[in-house]
């Protein structure tokens, strides 16, 4: 038997975080990165690139407000992007009072393409006047105009060319339970015709103020990572990292020193003993969308002369080299035996030889495709 496994070797279940950026203020988002680099898990978060500040009032930016000019941040922000620590666009900004064109979108593309920066994702943001939010064919109650042509908001087809694959639409794509089956990934249509690839994310707090710092704990139950691991699940979880809460007046505050509560850190002290004990990937989501669609799409064929597996891909149109990194392939021991010591020299992909690392556990013998750090 060989089989591609569900997770990376040596992992048993996959959880990212999730963040949308709202009340982020700048001097936080930079606290936040060195506490999570503290504790050595990867977390990719997301932007604003313009900023209204109608309600959150808070909020970093790239550009200075909407002008089109760069803000102070950019350049710092630039760096942080290409170190893969800002993976998703959240909604172009904050236009919660309406106010966005296809101008904004051409804006951030000229300067994506000048820099060489890109995106995996793409998540939804706020009131209905965000009318640069994008949703699907068929979803309800949703004034989404992201993806319709004919709107002056009308920006998809720029947003697919700086990268970006992953569609969060809004609420209507949440997992009822973090180990609950339902699959991450959804192919649905967007109004321009094109199949997009929605996500689904946790979101703990049923009835209560969406997930912020106050309650960081109270949604990652910790329990819920042990039964995550049990089911060997994977779940993206919903954040607002830039607020530290929801005030009894509706009214929000934004994330400020120690950053999160104590029940908090010691939370995030527990995923990071299971992630490095290897029980738990944790990913950036971007990283484990990719990773997920392509082990989802992968078939491959043993070629037994050349001692070499040989991959195919469908349905993912850009699907990059290094899109193969984590994929994990099972050879059952007893199998290798009777079929002449059967184990694979190669993995080949259109022609190109991947990089694997090679796992023997009394049972099985894992081939790890390891691109990259
Ligand atoms: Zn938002």
């Amino acid at each position: 038997m060989i089989k591609i496994s569900k997770h990376p070797f040596p992992y048993k279940a996959a959880m990212s975080l999730s963040s949308d950026v709202e009340f982020m203020t700048w001097k936080a988002q930079l606290e936040i990165f060195k506490i999570f680099e503290k504790y050595r898990i990867p977390v990719a978060h997301s932007l604003f690139f313009f900023a209204t500040n109608f309600l959150c009032h808070s909020t970093f930016s790239y550009f200075l407000g909407t002008s089109g000019k760069l803000s102070h941040e950019a350049p710092e922000i630039r760096d942080k992007i290409k170190a893969g620590l800002f993976d998703t666009i959240h909604a172009y900004g904050d236009f919660d009072g309406g106010g966005f064109t296809r101008k904004h979108a051409e804006l951030v593309y000229d300067e994506c393409v000048k820099h060489n920066l890109s995106f995996d994702i793409f998540t939804s943001h706020g009131s209905d006047l965000n009318s640069q939010n994008i949703g699907y064919v068929g979803l309800q109650n949703a004034p989404y105009h992201g993806d319709d042509v004919n709107h002056e908001s009308y920006h998809a087809d720029i947003t697919r060319k700086i990268g970006v694959r992953y569609f969060w639409p809004n609420s209507s794509a949440l997992m009822p339970k973090p180990y609950s089956k339902t699959p991450i990934l959804e192919l649905r249509k967007s109004a321009d015709g094109v199949d997009h690839v929605i996500f689904n994310r946790y979101r703990g707090l049923v009835g209560k103020a969406a997930p912020n710092i106050s309650t960081f704990a109270e949604q990652i139950e910790f329990n819920d990572l042990l039964k995550l691991i049990k089911v060997q699940g994977t779940c993206i979880y919903y954040q607002h990292l830039g607020v530290w809460e929801k005030r009894q007046d509706g009214s929000f505050e934004e994330n400020r020193p120690p950053y999160f509560t104590k029940e908090g850190f010691e939370r995030i002290e527990q995923i990071a003993d299971l992630y490095h004990s290897k029980d738990l990937w944790i990913e950036t989501t971007g990283k484990l969308l990719r990773y997920t669609e392509t082990r989802d799409n992968l078939s491959f064929f043993y070629d037994k002369n050349t001692k070499t597996i040989n991959l195919n891909v469908s349905n993912i149109p850009d699907i990059k080299y290094q899109h193969f990194n984590n994929i994990t392939f099972v050879i059952d021991k007893i199998f290798k035996i009777f079929n002449s010591n059967i184990i694979p020299q190669a993995i080949n992909w259109q022609g190109r030889d991947l990089p694997f690392e090679v796992f023997d556990t009394y049972r099985y013998t894992y081939l790890k495709i390891k691109i990259g750090n």
